[in-house]
């Protein structure tokens, strides 16, 4: 039976039901023969109302509902319009940053080639151009290697597995080797937690988060990072805190943007994709990053990860 009909029957039938027993009890209480008469004009009488409000709430209920699944269709026809516009604009992104890869490539090798085999017969000028031009080009190619890397974030299916923290740290700790080894960081984990997540997303993130912690350290400080993980019942939550140079919270938001950067300095080489990559895996679990912090204080950045995916 549908919905609106059941909530109709159901006010009818025990408006009905109450009438008839309450005059009835009362009957059996008082054993007047007049006021039965009149208990029997009263119940038709309230019959006749139930019934009547029934039938009204019979049509408010369903001109609700058509209303409301009207809107939920042209809801789930604009959902379906702004994913797919969502994926022809990731695919753009891919085969673009795909696309300009080898070109990038054959300009950087043929100023190379360029230099070395004419090199001597140029002046001192010709040779910054060339320098400054080698530069920009392996520039733009990070640049692209890095949307390349944004727009491909959840392109292969990966299954949520159960991840323990250590182990993966230990992963992370062996790529970032020189840059530990070189700052003197020191890099504590709280526990040894286990999740469930997408191990190269996670790891993605992580990774991101720990390079950013060794990249922005105080000057003539040596990096102190704490990977902290909690749990609750609907998710877990972990969070890397550093004592670098933090961030004002005028810039907390910004700087999950793609290509936004707060410190752009060569010595801080970068392109401005990592947190935009770690807030787009966070996005697709359903899950959130954001961070405490301020200038010169240090920061906190925390994510989630939900435990039931829909
Ligand atoms: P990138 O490091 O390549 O510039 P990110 O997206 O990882 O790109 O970071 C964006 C900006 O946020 C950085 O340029 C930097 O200014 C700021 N930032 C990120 N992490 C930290 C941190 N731990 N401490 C201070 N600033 C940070």
């Amino acid at each position: 039976m549908k919905s609106s009909l059941k909530i109709t029957v159901i006010y009818a039938l025990s408006g009905i039901l109450w009438i008839l027993l309450s005059d009835k009890l009362l009957l059996w209480i008082i054993r007047d023969k007049n006021l039965a008469e009149m208990s029997y004009i009263q119940t038709l009488k309230g019959i006749f109302y139930v019934t009547f409000t029934a039938l009204l709430l019979f049509f408010l209920v369903i001109s609700y509902h058509r209303k409301l699944n009207e809107k939920i269709r042209s809801l789930e026809q604009l959902n379906l319009k702004l994913s797919q516009s969502n994926s022809e604009l990731e695919q753009y992104a891919y085969i673009a940053s795909h696309d300009l890869q080898e070109p990038l490539r054959v300009t950087s090798s043929l100023l190379q080639r360029l230099k070395l085999k004419y090199g001597n017969q140029l002046e001192e000028q010709a040779h910054r151009y060339i320098d400054l031009s080698i530069e920009n080009t392996s520039r733009m190619r990070k640049f692209v290697k890095d949307l390349l890397e944004f727009s491909k974030v959840g392109s292969t299916p990966e299954a949520p597995v159960e991840v323990a923290l250590e182990e993966l740290l230990l992963e992370i700790r062996q790529d970032l080797d020189k840059r530990i080894s070189e700052s003197k960081a020191h890099i504590v984990l709280n526990g040894t937690p286990q999740v469930v997540a997408e191990r190269i997303q996670l790891k993605q993130i992580l990774s991101n988060l720990l390079s950013n912690a060794l990249k922005y350290a105080t000057p003539g400080q040596a990096p102190q990072v704490t990977i902290h993980a909690s749990e609750n019942a609907a998710e877990w939550q972990i969070s890397v805190q550093d004592n670098g140079m933090g961030i004002a919270p005028t810039y907390h938001q910004r700087i999950f943007e793609l290509f936004q950067r707060l410190h752009a300095a060569p010595e801080y080489g970068g392109t401005g994709i990592g947190l935009a990559i770690a807030r787009k895996i966070t996005d697709k679990w359903g899950g959130r990053i954001w961070l405490e912090s301020d200038a010169g204080k240090g920061s906190v950045f925390y994510f989630t990860i939900p435990k039931n995916r829909s």
